[in-house]
């Protein structure tokens, strides 16, 4: 059976970024850069007030009290009309353009004002107060590179370097299919032996919390053509997931209709808890995971072999979560001989982080799925003691 290293290596070795597209800058929140960007511009554009006050000449007010006459007044938003001489000032505001021949600003806090005639109360330095050209970016700065996922910072870079629309990854587009003939539709009253479907729902949100596009392919029955139909509706994704019936009970029909469809399976089975049963396959290049039915297994093999997927697709560069060293503040045992990726608290304590078991690690317990923040890893056969160290991923 393989690691989850080594599966995860192995499926990001077969999925490639998706290719690119432009989008306005208003909708491109939570996109990842396609290109690289490079400013054309230079921010600010010219040399500016950082307050309001008074622009004028530092040699001509090296000691305190100078005193100088105000002819001119900007105000943001106008050009300066004319340059600054000796013993000249200009009246000036936040963000307007220093005139020619200033060096300077003054606050107007700091002066004394006397009809046109103003005393510096305090000495002046070259570049007091003055936003430089180019302070910010210049040209030809490599300012945000390709892979990076743009937040509210990107988006106010890009619009002060003039980027109306940019270039970024395609979302992938993920068609999900739960199997099984003791599901239920969701709104459907469950009849005796049958549960509700929350599979679809939870895959469904992962997808769209990984910046993806769930597309739902509903239920199918354990029928290996009603599932190879369903299946086949989903052809038009960028990647195909299914849930429950990859194991070896006599219903799991979800490897046959794969393999019906065309698709090559790369690997099954990861020893790991909850999980085990993941296929991995592609089908006319696309990436293709069985996932287990199990819901808590569903969500964590989503998280470990999924979701670094379609960030890779998605252009991502960080792939994974991350992950601390915590502390056990309760004995945290994983009996057997697989891997463990057990639902804990995980919270704040003396600079690091103290992790707690949720309750009864049950594959099937969302409970304690839905209590958890983090997935402590804990080797085969091993419990960690209280005040024992454990990598946990953090989740949210
Ligand atoms: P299987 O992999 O088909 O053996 O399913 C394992 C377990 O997961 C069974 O208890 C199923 O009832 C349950 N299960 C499978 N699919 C779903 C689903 N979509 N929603 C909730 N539970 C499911
Ligand atoms: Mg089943």
């Amino acid at each position: 059976m393989l690691t989850v290293e080594e599966a995860v290596e192995q499926i990001l070795s077969r999925v490639e970024p998706l290719p690119t597209e432009w989008v306005d800058l208003e909708a491109a929140l939570g996109r990842v850069l396609g290109e690289p960007v490079v400013s054309g511009r230079q921010v600010p554009p010219w040399p500016n007030s950082s307050m309001d006050g008074y622009a004028l000449r530092s040699e001509d007010a090296r000691a305190a009290n100078a005193s100088l006459r105000v002819v001119l007044q900007v105000a943001a938003g106008a050009a300066p009309s004319r340059a600054i001489g000796p013993g000249e000032a200009a009246r000036i505001f936040t963000g307007a353009a220093m005139p020619p021949g200033a060096d300077a600003v003054i606050p107007q806090e700091d002066v004394q004002v006397d009809g046109d005639q103003i005393v510096a109360a305090r000495p002046v330095r070259a570049g007091d107060f003055v936003r430089a050209a180019g302070e910010d970016v210049r040209v030809g700065d490599a300012v945000l590179e390709r892979g990076r996922p743009i937040g509210p910072p990107e988006i106010g870079m890009l619009a002060t370097l003039g980027y109306s629309r940019v270039r970024v990854h395609r979302r992938p587009r993920v068609a999900i299919l739960s199997t099984g003939d003791e599901l239920a539709e969701l709104g459907r009253e469950p009849s005796p032996g049958q549960i509700p479907n929350s599979n679809t729902y939870a895959l469904m949100a992962q997808v769209r919390e990984t910046g993806a596009d769930p597309v739902n392919l509903g239920v199918a029955p354990d029928r290996r053509e009603a599932i190879e139909t369903r299946l086949g509706w989903g052809r038009s994704a960028d990647v195909l997931l299914s849930s429950a019936g990859v194991s070896v009970g006599e219903f799991d029909f979800v490897k046959d209709a794969l393999a019906r469809l065309g698709a090559t399976l790369h690997l099954w089975r990861v020893s790991m808890r909850p999980g085990k049963p993941i296929a991995f396959g592609s089908l006319g290049g696309r990436p293709v995971f069985g996932l287990p039915g199990n819901p808590v297994s569903a969500m964590v093999t989503f998280e470990l072999f999924v979701r670094p997927a379609l960030r890779k697709m998605a252009g991502h560069t960080r792939l994974t979560r991350p992950t601390v060293l915590a502390r056990a503040l309760s004995p945290i045992p994983n009996p057997g001989a697989r891997r463990g990726f057990l639902r804990v608290t995980v919270t704040p304590d003396d600079g690091g982080y103290g992790v707690r078991l949720t309750g009864d690690q049950g594959s099937s317990i969302l409970k304690s799925m839905v209590l958890a923040d983090g997935l402590a890893i804990v080797a085969p056969d091993t419990t960690i003691e209280p005040g024992g160290a454990v990598e946990v991923i953090l989740l949210r």
